[in-house]
């Protein structure tokens, strides 16, 4: 058998492999607020939370070297960096920008599937331009986004979505980086599976304590072995371990509802343990909705209290949620609306959902208790 080319110019000849360009833009939201108010440039910067409460959003890279991530607690965030400068969130500006890319995204291919606002896989297996080289493509795209937003973003190009969303971690900020056919089992192998899309924090514990934390590790487990411990996820998992991913670029992801919800052992009343609280089911609830590739405006927050009393709060984004930071953000709206409490809180469960108004997701919708995950 012929090894795989190393052009990765040639690899439509190789059966079943594409083009796939994964471009990410460099702590975007962060970087949006410090290109639009001057004083923010070179200054620690967290969007989203304030000092006292909430998580944080998203952080800029001076922030980043004091340890401040997304969705940590503020709190922790004003901590580590004591000049961190907490900074509303401006989704409509971040909506603009979005635009403004995948405008050009469009240029050279109608087959982007967007993960996030500010980032998005690209098929350029046949670009509209002719191009021909994915890398020079992804080189391009980065010169127009700097030149026309004044932004930066990262690209990784790759024979698979797999492989491409890993490359474009790889050199961030401003970076690019190509692994090609032949090299993905060798890059993947190295890495922790942490780094691995589809594998959260949940996952990657779970893994740990399996004996899993790198991507050599789990290839060395057979089918079978992650069959038993991760059902469904199996057929990915064994693959990405391999550097091989059959996902297709989808173009028109489905909309369905989302969410999940949760009975606690004891009954929670102060607010900072609420918010906890609502932190670990974001976490879940985030996954299964990346993972089921779910769509919605409206995000309900329920709560039943000790005496059996259920309350909602729902609120209608004008578009569909953007990306995890945004689910976040606007569920702890939802908690601060019912906060303080007249009694204590033994469930809460937070809802994706399709239709604006829809109150609850349907029967089929995976609306389900969260203490199997
Ligand atoms: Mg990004």
């Amino acid at each position: 058998m012929e090894p795989p080319s190393s052009d990765p110019d040639e690899r439509e000849s190789i059966p079943g492999l594409r083009k796939i360009v994964h471009i990410d833009m460099d702590a975007f939201y962060a970087s949006v607020e410090q290109r639009d108010d001057p004083s923010l440039k070179g200054k620690p910067v967290a969007v989203g939370g304030s000092a006292g409460r909430g998580v944080v959003a998203a952080a800029s890279y001076e922030a980043r070297k004091f340890g401040v991530r997304s969705a940590m607690p503020s709190v922790q965030a004003a901590r580590l960096c004591p000049d961190l400068v907490f900074v509303r969130p401006r989704f409509d500006a971040y909506r603009a920008v979005s635009r403004q890319i995948r405008a050009i995204f469009n240029d050279y291919t109608p087959h982007v599937e967007p993960l996030a606002l500010d980032e998005a896989y690209l098929d350029v297996t046949e670009d509209l331009r002719g191009i021909g080289s994915a890398t020079r493509i992804a080189e391009l795209i980065r010169a127009r986004i700097k030149a026309e937003t004044g932004l930066t973003a990262s690209a990784g190009v790759s024979y698979n979505k797999f492989l491409a969303k890993l490359a474009s971690d790889q050199n961030k900020p401003d970076g690019l980086c190509v692994i090609r056919p032949g090299e993905g089992a060798q890059f993947v192998s190295a890495l922790p599976v942490r780094r691995f899309h589809g594998i959260g924090p949940r996952g990657a514990e779970k893994m740990a304590k399996l004996g899993i934390t790198t991507g050599a590790d789990l290839r060395g487990r057979d089918i079978a072995f992650l069959r038993q411990h991760f059902g469904s996820q199996a057929d990915y998992l064994y693959r990405a371990a391999r550097g091989i991913d059959l996902r297709r670029v989808d173009a028109n992801r489905p909309r369905k509802s989302v969410g999940g919800e949760r009975t606690f052992e004891r009954d929670l009343s102060s607010g900072p343990v609420l918010r906890e609280a609502l932190d670990n089911i974001i976490e879940i609830v985030w996954e299964r909705i990346a993972k089921s590739e779910a769509q919605g405006r409206t995000i309900t927050l329920k709560l039943r209290t000790a005496d059996f009393a259920t309350l909602t709060r729902a609120r209608s984004l004008p578009q569909p949620v953007a990306d995890k930071a945004e689910f976040a953000l606007t569920g702890h709206m939802l908690l601060d609306e019912l906060l303080p409490l007249p009694q204590p809180v033994r469930l809460m469960g937070i809802t994706l959902s399709a239709l604006e108004g829809e109150r609850e997701a349907g029967p089929h919708d995976g609306d389900a208790q969260l203490s199997l995950l």
